[in-house]
C-alpha cells in the first residue's frame, strides 16, 4: 500500500540539530503511528509521507516554519522569583505547567537571579531545523474509529 491521505503510518525514526545533536529517537521503543493528513506530526515530516511504501527509508530537513515554528522572543517573560514559592529546587532547564487564562503551557526556566525568574513558553524545538533519518515500518488502511478519533490505536497509537 502506498502512502496517501488518510492512511496509517508507522515510522521509526531519529532527529538530530543542524549541529549533529540528537534530539529524539524511537530506537528501542515502539514505532510512532500517525494518520496522515491529520496533523498529528509536524507539516514539513507528515508531507514527506506522501507516496512512500513499507521498507522506504529517507532523510528529511525541516525548517522551522514547517517544525516547530519560530522563536517568538515576546514569549520570553521575566517574573518576580515569590511567585515560584513553592516550587523547591528551581533551576534552569527546568519545565513547568503555567495556567493561563483558557490554556494549559508549558515553560522552560532559562535565567535565575535572587529577584527574578527569566522564563519562555517557546517550544523547545521552535527555530531549529530538524534533521529526520526515518524508516517506513507500516502503512496500512485506517478504520473508521481511528479516522473518527484523528489518532491511531494499538501499536504506536493510543490504547484506550
Ligand atoms: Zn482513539
Amino acid at each position: 500500500m502506498i502512502a496517501a491521505e488518510n492512511a496509517v503510518v508507522l515510522m521509526d525514526y531519529t532527529v538530530k540539530d543542524d549541529e549533529g545533536n540528537l534530539i529524539d529517537t524511537s530506537t528501542g521503543q515502539e514505532p510512532l503511528a500517525f494518520i496522515l493528513g491529520m496533523g498529528n506530526i509536524i507539516p514539513g515530516l507528515e508531507k514527506a509521507f506522501l507516496g512512500k511504501k513499507k521498507g522506504d527509508a529517507f532523510v528529511v530537513r525541516v525548517n522551522p516554519e514547517e517544525g516547530y515554528g519560530e522563536r517568538d522572543e515576546s514569549l520570553v517573560e521575566i517574573v518576580p522569583r515569590g511567585q515560584f514559592g513553592g516550587i523547591k529546587d528551581l533551576r534552569v532547564g527546568m519545565q513547568l505547567q503555567a495556567q493561563t487564562d483558557d490554556d494549559l503551557m508549558v515553560v522552560t526556566v532559562v535565567g535565575i537571579t535572587e529577584q527574578e525568574v527569566t522564563v519562555d513558553a517557546n517550544h523547545p524545538l521552535a527555530g531549529k531545523a530538524l534533521n529526520f533519518d526515518v524508516k517506513v515500518v507500516e502503512v496500512r488502511s485506517a478504520t473508521k474509529e481511528e479516522l473518527s478519533h484523528g489518532h491511531v490505536h494499538g501499536l504506536g497509537g493510543h490504547n484506550h
